[in-house]
């Protein structure tokens, strides 16, 4: 069945907190060590059902291009949402996370988008206060926070259907309102002929 509905999730966060990882996780289900040593922006498609409705995602991961400030408009452009990911072991990875998110915020459009917060590593020790956990979702005007841990798998695929299905649902939101806005119910049909979304991606 063809998608109704294409989005796009983008991973970001600092070098080395597992960001390919959880993105092999996704695609394989299997944990390899994520460091490529090949750069470029590298996708995977998937596909699921939210509420009755068939979804196609693309995640994107860096490609390691975060490594030198290198992720272009275009990376953050396209993106519905985002997995925001540090390492529960590095306090600084969870600290520096406020530059990705301004970096984001220079790009991403609409209020639709969703944000997502992930502690990786979560087979490690946790040396990041819970405190600055519930600060940083409430900033983020998030409820999605999960600890992962790309190499069990633990709560990966968790995490990720539960942002898509939140990017989902902010989306039918937001297309009932646009519709209410052009006036006493009725429904202007877009330009487009299908119903496939066109905030997603065009590559
Ligand atoms: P990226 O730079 O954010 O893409 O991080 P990588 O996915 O390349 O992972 C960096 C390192 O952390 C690699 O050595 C991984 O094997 C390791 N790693 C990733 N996820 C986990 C995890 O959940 N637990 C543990 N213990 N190590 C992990
Ligand atoms: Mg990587």
């Amino acid at each position: 069945m063809a998608a109704q509905y294409k989005y796009n999730v983008i991973l970001l966060g600092e070098v080395g907190v597992g960001k390919t990882s959880i993105f092999n996780r996704i695609k394989t289900g299997i944990f390899h060590d994520g460091q490529r040593s090949t750069l470029g922006e590298d996708h995977l498609v998937y596909s699921t059902n939210v509420d009755g409705d068939h979804l196609s995602v693309s995640l994107w991961d860096t490609g390691g291009s975060e490594r030198y400030r290198a992720l272009t408009g275009n990376y953050y452009h396209k993106a519905n949402g985002a997995l925001l990911v540090y390492c529960v072991e590095d306090a600084y990875t969870f600290e520096n996370l406020q530059k990705w998110i301004d970096d984001a915020s220079n790009h991403i459009k609409g209020e639709t988008f969703a944000w997502a917060l992930i502690g990786n590593k979560c087979d490690l020790p946790n040396e990041v206060e819970k405190v600055g956990v519930e600060q940083l979702c409430e900033r983020l005007q998030t409820k999605l926070f999960y600890s992962v841990s790309a190499k069990t798998g633990h709560n990966v695929s968790e995490a990720f259907d539960e942002l898509i299905a939140t990017i989902h649902r902010r989306q039918l939101d937001s297309d009932s309102q646009s519709i209410k806005q052009d006036g006493a119910g009725t429904f202007t049909p877009s330009v487009e002929p299908t119903n496939v979304k066109s905030n997603s991606c065009c590559s």
